[in-house]
Parts: structure tokens; sequence; C-alpha cells
């Protein structure tokens, strides 16, 4: 079931199925349960340089393909969504840094963060700017040789662990999206604090906060690229980091197949498994039909974005195929998980059994890094113009 994998994409699959049965499956319960970041898994991660995938081997990283960091991300979801996320911000927040910084951001931001030493995180929406990112509030004034930032984010995944953030704001108002400007902000920033953590319904151990900025000061040598080029660099970030949710999608709709497939054959009714009904035979079908072409589809997206190399601007056929992945493997994965809570009954529904979390967690890919919606339009866009 693989896209013709590369020998090294496939060696990096095997690491993260490895990693993910080992140390992320026996602790997803509880990570869910306790609602609490897992810095265990932060560990492990470090260990076995799963951080550094994303970053060029000139920064200290691996210099994996796109496909290759799929394939991981897919593997950790298949157990534990929160912990695949936390690879999938990673990427998100030291994006930024890597399209559009300089040199000299470069070398001190991204071998930490490929060390897994610091965590990063990506600041774009705010209370009245969700999906009308290019209308966010928050304001860049110059000061003192810098910048002073005011305002607030809301639904930051990583706030409050992270050590650095991508930050995004107004340098210039009157230019609505094109008077945004992008600011890497350290954590211990005077002026910068972390507020409320939200409570969730599902990846429960991945931190999403509000950020507040009160006179926040940021030297003028954190700012990523030229003023105005803020918004284009959120959005070639998100072209690119997409594809993480669309895996981490695919991995969560395969672990709840696998789940259901295995309970199937196990319970038995009228005297028969379940799974010799034509009932439950005709949901497995489906659902095994929809996870595989979400994987091929985000196998392809990812293999795509892999010969772009890296170049800010993508041709619109990548980008109308990563939205048509997350779009699809989001869908999909909520589709799926619910099924399998319907192929377990009643013990579906109840915590003994993996497929209510996997329910749960599956609702945000629908959600975050642009909603469902709003791949719709990219995709209609693409052929409309
Ligand atoms: C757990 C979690 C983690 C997150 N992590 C991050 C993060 O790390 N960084 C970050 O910056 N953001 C993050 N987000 C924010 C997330 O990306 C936004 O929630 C998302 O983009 C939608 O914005 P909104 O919630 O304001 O919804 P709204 O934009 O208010 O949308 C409400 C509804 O209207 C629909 N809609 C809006 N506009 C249109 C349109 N033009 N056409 C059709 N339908 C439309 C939407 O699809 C949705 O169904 C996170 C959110 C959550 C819940």
């Amino acid at each position: 079931m693989t896209y013709r994998l590369t020998a090294e994409q496939e060696m990096f699959r095997k690491l993260a199925h490895d990693i993910a049965e080992r140390h992320v499956a026996p602790r997803a319960a509880e990570i869910d349960r306790s609602g609490e970041f897992p810095w265990d898994i932060v560990g492990v991660y470090r260990e076995q340089g799963l951080f550094a995938l994303p970053v060029p081997e000139e920064y200290g990283g691996a210099g994996a393909d796109p496909l290759s960091f799929c394939l991981v991300v897919e593997e950790l979801a298949r157990v534990d969504a929160t912990c695949a996320l936390i690879l999938a911000v990673q990427q998100l927040g030291l994006m930024p840094i890597l399209l559009a910084g300089s040199e000299e951001q470069k070398r001190r931001y991204l071998p930490r963060l490929a060390a897994g030493e610091w965590l990063a995180a990506f600041g774009l929406t705010e209370p009245e700017a969700g999906s009308d990112a290019g209308s966010l509030r928050t304001r860049a004034t110059r000061a003192g040789g810098g910048y002073r930032l005011d305002g607030s984010k809301r639904f930051i995944t990583n706030g409050g662990v992270a050590h650095v953030y991508s930050i995004f704001a107004s340098t210039d108002p009157a230019k609505g999206s094109k008077g945004i400007s992008a600011f890497v902000v350290e954590a211990d920033t005077p002026g910068f604090t972390v507020g409320r953590q939200e409570e969730k319904l599902g990846i429960r151990g991945s931190p999403t906060a509000e950020l507040l900025f009160d006179g926040c000061a940021v030297p003028e040598a954190n700012r990523l690229g030229a003023e105005g080029e803020g918004f284009g660099i959120a959005l070639a970030t998100l072209d690119r980091t997409r594809l993480g949710i669309a895996a981490q999608a695919v991995g969560i709709a395969q672990g709840a197949f696998d789940y259901a497939l295995n309970y199937a054959r196990e319970r038995r009714q009228f005297g028969r498994p379940i799974a010799e009904f034509e009932g439950i035979q005709f949901m497995l079908a489906d659902m095994a039909t929809c996870i595989e072409a979400a994987r091929q589809l985000t196998y392809r997206a990812a293999a795509l974005l892999g010969e772009q190399g890296g170049a800010r601007r993508l041709p619109p056929e990548v980008n109308r195929l990563s939205a048509m992945a997350k779009c699809f493997a989001s869908d999909t994965a909520m589709a799926v998980t619910t099924d399998a809570v319907q192929v377990l009954g009643g013990y579906g529904y109840i915590r003994d059994h993996p497929v209510e979390r996997m329910m749960r967690d599956a609702k945000i890919t629908q959600i975050y890094e642009g909603t469902n919606q709003i791949q719709r339009l990219v995709i209609a866009r693409s052929y409309l113009g």
C-alpha cells in the first residue's frame, strides 16, 4: 500500500512506525485523558532526530523530502493525533523562517529547532480574523529601532510550550493584507504573555492558547522578509505544511480502520463474527477505499511538492492538489472514525476503546490550517480563475 517509496522514504516510515508502536501508542489514551503536553514524547523525538526532518542539512536538519515527512506524520497519527501534531506544528512554526529568514536568522533558529531543543509555533489567527486571516488587527509599530507589538492571537498550537513564535502583525493597516509583516518572537520577550489555554474536544494533549502582546518589543533583526511581505509568507507556509495535516488525517483514519477490522473479526453476534455480516463488510470496504484514495492523493501532492525545491511561490497545480488532499483526507478521517465507532457499536462510544478518541481527534483536521470550506474555495478558484 505504498506510493513507490524510495529506500530513504521507506527508512523514515519504518523509523516512525517503530517509535509509534514502542513509545507513542502506550501513552495515547493517557495523554488524551490528562490533557497534558507529552514532554516525554518530545524527548523521544529529540533522541530519534524527528524534529530534524523538515530542516535542510546545512542548518542541522535531515533535509527530508515532503513525502518522507508525510509518511512520518501518518505513522505517528495512526496511533495518536496529538503526538503527530507535535511534529507537524514544528514544521509550521519554522517554515516562515525557512522561507523568508535571512542567513543570520536561519543560523540562529533552525539548528535549535532541528534538534528539538526549541519548539516552534505559528501565530496567524485572531479572535476577529480566522478564515479571513488577511484582516488581522495585531499592530507592529516602529519604536526604539525595532517594533512594538500590540494585540492578540487565538487558538495557537504550542502556545505556552514553544520557545519561538512566528507572528504576523500589521505594520500598515491602510494596506490591508499587503501591510502585514512577519516576525520571530521569542518566548521570553518582554510584553509577550500566553493567555487562556483552551479546553478541547480532541487533540487534548496539544496546547491551544491565546497569545497576548502588550508593547512587546521585537528587534528589527527579528522581522522575516520585508515589511508587507508577511501575508505572502503565511500563505506560502500553509501551502507547504497543509499536507502534514492531510497525512495526519490519513493516519488517524488508518488507525481507526485497523482497530475496527480486528474488532469485527472477533466480536460475535447471532452466533457468528460480525465481520460475516454484509452490512459490516460494506462499511469496512468503503472505509478502506476512501483511506487508500486519500493516501494516494496526499502522497502524489507531497511528491509533486518535493519536486519544487525551496521556491516560495508554488505552481497553482501544486497548491490545488494539496488543498484537495487536505480536504479529502480530513473528510475521510471524520467519516472513517465515525464508522469505526459504529462497527464497535456501544463499545465504540466508551473510552475502553480508542476509536472514540480518534473520532474526536479527526474533527480538527477539517478545521485547522484552512477549513475545508476554504480548501474547496481554493480548488474551485483554481479552475474558475
Ligand atoms: C485546535 C486548534 C488549533 C489551531 N492551531 C492554530 C495555529 O497553530 N496557528 C494559527 O494561526 N491558527 C490555529 N488555529 C486556528 C484555525 O486555523 C482557525 O480556527 C480556522 O482557520 C478557522 O477560523 P475561525 O475558527 O475563526 O472560523 P471562521 O473563519 O469564523 O469560520 C466559521 C465557519 O465559516 C466558514 N467560512 C468562513 N469563511 C468562508 C467562506 N469565504 N466561504 C465559505 N465558508 C466560510 C468556515 O469554513 C467555518 O465553517 C487552530 C484552531 C484550533 C481549533
